[in-house]
């Protein structure tokens, strides 16, 4: 199937115009026009080799959403015109204990990753979604309801499910105080999701300026955190903090802030180890824990929860050749909140 898309051709090389081919329909597969892709900064630490190195050319890309266009002869889960989301996986063993689980994205074996790996035949490039089509398993691609703009839905398919994931995990709810580092894309969902789920959410940035959007979203606190000093003024009472910072962070700035048996989720990549210590964690039985995005079960049930409290990503749509220069802001903080690309416009 020719497919039009983007891609990086070596480390850190701006993304150029690219033509591929992606596979034939096969009887469990599902095809699409992709409507959108949206850009995670995963892409980004990908094409500048920030996580070892990358397969060149890269297609990056694993917020996917579009609508059907064909479905192989053993599919019964979609029909052509269905609204269809892909996020960051797009097969797995399906036979260890996490896969039988519903837990692909923790496959015993490895998942396949959307793009900048190898498909299981451990040959085919994975290609990812920036680019006008798609081709999938129809196993590892989600049903998106039909209330939700699609514009916005996108995101969810990594930024959501991977703050719904250990929201949901570590029972954020009622009378449970969250906290949330980082308005990015992922973190934005966290509020959303964290207010949803009726937590008392706050917000930890290092962008003041974001502090009237953090409100509009739900947040009931906003905490800026250049200065030290209003950090350690806190008191230890949060029952569960994420972090998805994509940049070094002192984590015992908010380890700190922890109270007895609460939890510090590791969800920001930035490539270099974290420093803890241990006096940190035992005074207060403290967990320090990591979670990576989530299952197919899980992303159904996200997304499904996201149409029925219309839940969706803050999003700058932008057109192909807007991509590099949407790079540059990402990583300068300066995304409200997620760009998101017209796939029409490859
Ligand atoms: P993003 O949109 O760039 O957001 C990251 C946010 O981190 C920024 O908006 C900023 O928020 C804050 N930040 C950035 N640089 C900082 C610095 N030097 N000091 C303090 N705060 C800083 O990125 P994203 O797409 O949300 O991804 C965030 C991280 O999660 C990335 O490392 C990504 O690879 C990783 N990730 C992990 C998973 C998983 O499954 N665990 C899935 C997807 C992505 P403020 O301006 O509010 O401070
Ligand atoms: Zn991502």
């Amino acid at each position: 199937m020719k497919t039009r898309g983007y891609a990086a051709t070596a480390k850190s090389a701006p993304l150029i115009a690219f033509e591929f081919d992606r596979r034939a329909l096969r009887s469990n597969d599902v095809a699409f026009d992709i409507a959108y892709a949206g850009i995670c900064h995963s892409d980004i630490h990908q094409v500048r080799e920030e996580w070892g190195p990358s397969i060149f050319p890269m297609v990056p890309g694993h917020e996917i959403v579009g609508t059907v266009t064909s479905v192989g002869s053993a599919v019964t889960k979609f029909q052509i015109g269905d609204l269809v989301g892909v996020g960051v996986f797009v097969d797995s063993c399906g036979e260890c204990e996490e896969c039988l689980r519903g837990l692909q994205n923790y496959c015993a074996n490895g998942m396949t990753g959307t793009y900048n790996g190898y498909e299981r035949d451990g040959t085919t490039v994975a290609y990812g979604g920036y680019s006008n089509k798609f081709v999938v398993d129809a196993n590892y691609a989600v049903k998106v309801p039909a209330n939700l703009d699609l514009t916005g839905v996108a995101p969810l398919m990594c930024a959501g499910i991977t703050l719904y994931s250990p929201l949901k995990h570590w029972q954020a709810g009622p009378g449970k105080k969250v906290g949330i580092i980082g308005l990015g894309g992922l973190g934005h969902m966290g509020l959303k999701f964290a207010k949803a789920l009726g937590a008392h959410t706050t917000v930890f940035s290092h962008s003041p300026s974001k502090e009237s959007d953090a409100r509009n979203m739900g947040a009931d606190d906003f905490v800026v955190t250049n200065d030290p000093k209003t950090l350690a003024a806190l008191p230890a009472n949060f029952d569960l903090i994420l972090n998805t910072v994509s940049a070094d962070l002192n984590l015992e700035d908010y380890l700190r802030l922890l109270k007895i048996d609460a939890t510090l989720v590791v969800i920001g990549l930035p490539g270099k180890p974290y420093s803890v210590g241990a006096g940190t964690l035992l005074s207060k039985r403290r967990s320090l824990a990591g979670s990576m995005i989530g299952g197919m079960p899980e992303l159904q049930e996200m997304i499904d929860f996201c149409g029925r409290h219309n839940i969706l990503s803050e999003v700058e749509v932008i057109k192909a050749d807007y991509i590099n220069e949407a790079y540059e802001r990402t990583v300068a903080s300066d995304v409200k909140y997620r760009f998101v690309i017209d796939a029409s416009t490859f």
